[in-house]
């Protein structure tokens, strides 16, 4: 998958998200953006990754269903706007089954995605989302 197919499959999952009341709730506050200004992309990037690859990457995450707080990191929100909160949803929504550890492959889907909502959010331009930058 080059990165312009990539950016098309984030459209398309973010598409059928809207469509979900729940999931359009989430909105990043002020100070989650800030947090974000404060620790720079490189870094949100990491903690996305730490959180993908230690909450949800096992086959059986520890308390699944209830591994990710409502807020308190702007990851956090992004992981429910993007149902990549848990198994269950990742299963419903983005069709991977639970009970099965998630490839490597699928780690890196999950934290691209979770990085193109945050920087849609954030209002920068989504050619950049899987990018660096800072
Ligand atoms: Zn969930």
């Amino acid at each position: 998958m080059d990165q312009a197919e990539r950016q098309q499959a984030y459209v398309r999952i973010l598409t059928r998200l809207a469509r979900s009341s729940f999931r359009s709730r989430f909105h990043l506050s002020l100070r989650e953006r800030q947090y974000i200004c404060d620790k720079g992309w490189d870094t949100i990037r990491s903690h996305a990754a730490d959180f993908v690859r230690l909450r949800l990457a096992p086959a059986a995450p520890p308390q699944d269903g209830k591994q990710t707080p409502m807020r308190g990191h702007p990851v956090f929100v992004a992981q429910h706007a993007t149902a990549l909160c848990c198994r269950g949803c990742m299963e419903k929504w983005h069709h991977i089954p639970a009970g099965r550890a998630l490839t490597p492959g699928e780690q890196r889907a999950a934290v691209g995605l979770l990085l193109y909502w945050l920087r849609r959010e954030m209002g920068l331009p989504a050619e950049s989302a899987g990018r660096q930058a800072k």
